[in-house]
Formats: C-alpha cells, structure tokens, sequence
C-alpha cells in the first residue's frame, strides 16, 4: 500500500504551561494528555515555558515545573523553549501583519472601548474598530490591533467536536502587541507553534474560545493549522475552575512525587476517561505512562469539566 502524507507525518505535540503558579492538577491534566497523545503516535512532545507576561511570572516556578514534570516522568524532547527570549520572532511577524495592512495601530484606551462596546451574547468585550481607518486625530498608538474578518473560522476539535465562532462578534480586532511593550500570547503562541513544527495542540478547555483567533493569525501569517484536542477542565471544590493561584491545589505540595506520582499519573487518566486496570495500582509513573501510550483512547476523553479524584 501507498504511505500517504499523514502516515509519514512525524506528530509533534507540545506542553506550554506560563510559570505564574506551581503546576496544579488541571496543568498535570493538559501534560499527561498532551505527552501521550504524541507519544501513542511515537511522535515528539515539547517543553516551551510561556513567561511572556514577566511581571505575572514568578521567580523559581519554571525550575519547579521542570524538577515535577521529570519526577512524573513526563520527558520532554528538545531543549526547554522560553517565550521570554523570542521577542525577535514576534516583532517580524507583527511586522508582517503590519506591511500587509493586516494590523493596524490603536489608541484607545481601556475605559474608552468599555463606553462603548457592547457584546449582549458574551462576556468580553468587543472592540468597536474605532481606529481600524486609522489613528483618530489627538490620538497615540497603545496597541497593534489585528482586523478579523466576517467568516466563521471553524474547526474540528478531537474532543470537543466541531467549533466555530465569528469574532467580528465575539471580540472583534484584537490585540497583538500591548501599548507597554510585550507581545500578546495569542501571536506568540501561533509563531512558536509554527517555528516548532508543532502539528497537534492538546491543552485545557479554557482555550477553546481563544483557537479561532490562533487559527486567524495561522492563515494571515501563512503558517500550517495543526489539529486541536481541548481537554476537560478541573473543577475546583465548589465547581469553580481550578486557578493557579490556588495554591491548595497545586500538584507537589503535601505530595511525594517519588512515591505518589504513579498514583497521580493514575488519577490523571482516569479523569481523562481512560481505564488502566486495577494492576497498575502501585506502579511507578514510568510503568503507567508504558501503559498510557499503548492504550491512551482520545475517543474516551470526556468533554465536561468535572473534579479530580485523587
Ligand atoms: N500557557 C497557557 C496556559 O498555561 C497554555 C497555552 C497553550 O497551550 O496554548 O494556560
């Protein structure tokens, strides 16, 4: 039989926790589903730290996350890939998006566009293109701004099925580069992705909304889409979604991942909808993840958020 493309395809997934918080058990989720989603197709899965916001980050918590990853036994391929150094990389793209007309310079403020736009079906805002024919008179850039299209972008998500938004209605022209300097996530993240080879994104369901705007900037910058798998969310005590800043959560504390982390690999997958059998009970995390690459079901994974049993 002929290999086709998708057969030699190499699958190259990737983990990219922000180290603004210790590793809580929704990112031990995002990890554990996102390692074996490659690693079930002998693919890669890289490590990228996303501490693009310095202010947010919190000195220390990358070295932590790194120390908690390999005790889990969760090996990432290649060298750690730091946001924080790739500023070079997000100016040229903004540039492009600029030079084509794509994106444009905003002055507004904050408190201005909250005046005025309204969005009565969603809970963010919806930026009303003030400045999208050009800067108003009196006014100083503060933002770069990219102009979405009318189109729905649609997708089909591994988990959570078929997706699709209009952004002219759910946040309209959005940021890309903030008035103090850094780039926003969602163009670092679709420049990192490409630059990686990155070709499946399994992360949190919290970032469903956010991949029409990632799957926009792919076509407008000529970048490859890869295929999305969102996962369920944690559920914190009161249904609430899991936080990193709640530290009551967070994975190693109170825990000891050399003796406890099979048994949190195991909880893991059983949030995820997977089964092991009871045999694993007590097994190292090398042993169950062997087991999770073998048998790792994406069709079990459940799309509703719900609490972890560990
Ligand atoms: N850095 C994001 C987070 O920790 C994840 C981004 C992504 O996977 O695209 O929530």
């Amino acid at each position: 039989m002929k290999a086709t493309l998708a057969d030699t395809l190499q699958v190259v997934g990737r983990f990219a926790p922000s180290p603004t918080g210790p590793l809580h058990l929704g990112s031990l989720v995002a990890a554990v589903g996102s390692y074996l989603m490659a690693k079930r197709s002998r693919g890669l899965w890289l490590l990228r730290m996303e501490d693009l916001d310095l202010p947010r980050v919190v000195p220390g918590i990358a070295d932590d996350m790194l120390a908690t990853l390999e005790a889990l036994g969760l090996q990432w391929d290649g060298e750690v890939v730091y946001q924080s150094r790739r500023n070079e990389q997000y100016r040229e793209a903004a540039l492009e998006l600029r030079r084509h007309g794509l994106a444009y310079p905003c002055g507004c403020t904050r408190s201005e566009i909250a005046q005025i736009a309204s969005a009565p079906h969603h809970d963010a805002v919806v930026y009303p293109g003030l400045c999208r024919n050009g800067l108003p008179p009196g006014k100083t850039e503060r933002a770069l701004r990219v102009k979405v299209c009318d189109e729905a972008i649609c997708f089909d998500d591994c988990v959570m099925g078929s997706y699709r938004q209009e952004m002219s209605a759910s946040c309209g022209d959005f940021v890309i580069q903030r008035a103090d300097g850094p780039y926003a996530y969602h163009l670092a993240v679709v420049v990192d992705d490409a630059a990686s080879g990155v070709n499946q994104v399994v992360r949190g369901a919290d970032l469903l909304s956010s991949t029409p705007r990632q799957i926009y900037l792919q076509r407008l910058l000529r970048y490859p889409t890869p295929g999305y798998c969102h996962l369920p969310l944690v559920t914190g005590p009161q249904q609430t979604k899991l936080s990193k800043r709640d530290s009551a959560v967070s994975l190693a504390a109170g825990r000891d991942l050399a003796r406890d982390g099979g048994a949190l690999l195991l909880s893991a997958l059983r949030f995820l909808g997977q089964n092991p059998p009871p045999s694993l009970d007590g097994a190292s995390p090398r042993e169950v993840l062997l087991w999770g690459v073998s048998c790792f079901d994406p069709n079990s994974v459940p799309r509703d958020a719900g609490p972890f049993e560990g």
